[in-house]
């Protein structure tokens, strides 16, 4: 049997997706860009998803522009700003995912200058912090809105408000935000944002940026006329229905999911902290700041990968940080930057929850945590 609490890694596509990109690969193949029937019956396709992913994010159906996923959509952002406005200084959060961190690790060897803002210990940003980081000549502030490894909600309004007064464009990574929180690209303050199909019960390999217009931006590719010249290449027609229909699905199932992933997560705290075996939960306290559904411990007095690998063999799929730098013997960069130890952090064990996780996935969890600290106890001889 086995027991899948990765959800923020990626969510399983759901029964109706799988049946919508099928049918659109079967039976509407055709280019989107092509004038005749076949390309229009595409087209139509992808602008209707555009409609649902725009309604999902709260903005007008032009300003979204599809990409290969939320990697790419961050790329987008980060580089597209920088490389518009040709030099300057951007500001960025230390614990945003890899594909803002590493963009702007390489707009720094492009020659900008980057200012890195810490977190608190619970993964919090405060907007004051980012706010003395802003210079004359910044280009570009970046703030995700939930962390996808601690699941803080980070101040995005307020650090958005602080960047507009002084001229600076705002890029929100809301890939781990999607089907645990409301997103508004108006209330937000955000001139772009990323999200993900795959985070959302999609299909992997679909994602959109937001983008404001009127923004400046330089692509990536170059090539055809796609998505305003932002994103040239023949459009995934069946990916993108597919993300168009999960989007659809998720905002409206949305109220319904926030409050079983919150069964869920006051039921996991209570019975992981219950088993007395000195976890540390990670991430805000303050259930306002922090996301349903994802919760991060680390086991300091355990062995993390001999814990998660007693797991998997007991059927319990969890993650070790974030997904995309599972492999690299490196300690978490965001649980590094809230304060824990490199040794700390090696041991960290995150569950996520999604719309088919029970009660009875926690209970089995927590057995089989409980066996495998067990089991750790007897090799220690303690
Ligand atoms: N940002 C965040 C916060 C994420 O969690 C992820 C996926 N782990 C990404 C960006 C990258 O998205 P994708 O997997 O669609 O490239």
């Amino acid at each position: 049997m086995e027991t899948y609490l990765d959800y923020a890694a990626t969510t399983p596509v759901r029964p109706e997706v799988v049946e919508l990109v099928t049918r659109v690969l079967r039976e509407n193949w055709g280019n989107a860009s092509s004038p005749h029937a076949t390309g229009r019956r595409a087209r139509a396709t992808v602008e209707l998803a555009r409609g649902q992913v725009a309604r999902l994010v709260g903005c007008d159906p032009e300003t979204i522009c599809f990409t290969s996923g939320g990697t790419e959509a961050n790329n987008l952002a980060v580089l597209g700003v920088a490389c518009a406005a040709g030099r300057g200084h951007v500001v960025c959060s230390a614990i945003e995912h890899h594909s803002v961190l590493d963009a702007c690790r390489a707009l720094e060897r492009k020659g900008f200058a980057v200012s890195w803002v810490q977190p608190d210990p619970e993964g919090v940003v405060a907007p004051e912090a980012f706010a003395a980081c802003l210079r004359s000549d910044t280009v570009l502030a970046c703030l995700m809105l939930v962390n996808n490894e601690v699941g803080s909600l980070q101040p995005v309004a307020e650090v958005s408000q602080l960047c507009h007064e002084r001229g600076v464009v705002v890029h929100v990574d809301a890939v781990a935000a999607a089907g645990r929180t409301e997103i508004a690209v108006d209330a937000l303050g955000a001139d772009l944002l990323s999200v993900s199909a795959h985070k959302i019960y999609g299909p992997p390999g679909a994602g959109a940026l937001f983008v404001r217009s009127g923004m400046e931006l330089a692509p990536l590719f170059h090539g055809g006329g796609q998505e305003r010249r932002r994103r040239p290449g023949t459009e995934d027609v069946a990916g993108v229905a597919g993300f168009g229909l999960a989007a659809d699905l998720a905002r409206q199932e949305l109220t319904g999911w926030i409050d079983h992933l919150e069964t869920l997560q006051r039921a996991c705290w209570v019975a992981v902290m219950d088993l007395g075996v000195g976890a540390r939960a990670m991430g805000p306290t303050n259930p306002q700041q922090h996301v349903p559904g994802m919760l991060s411990f680390t086991f300091p007095d355990w062995d993390g990968d001999a814990l998660r690998t007693a797991l998997d063999l007991r059927g319990i799929r969890v993650g070790a940080g974030a997904a995309c730098s599972s492999g690299s013997t490196e300690p978490s960069h965001v649980l590094m930057a809230m304060g824990c130890s490199p040794e700390e952090a090696q041991t960290v064990v995150r569950l996520s929850f999604g719309c088919a996780t029970e009660l009875a996935d926690v209970r089995r969890l927590v057995d089989a945590l409980n066996e495998a600290v067990s089991l750790q106890r007897e090799a220690m001889g303690c």
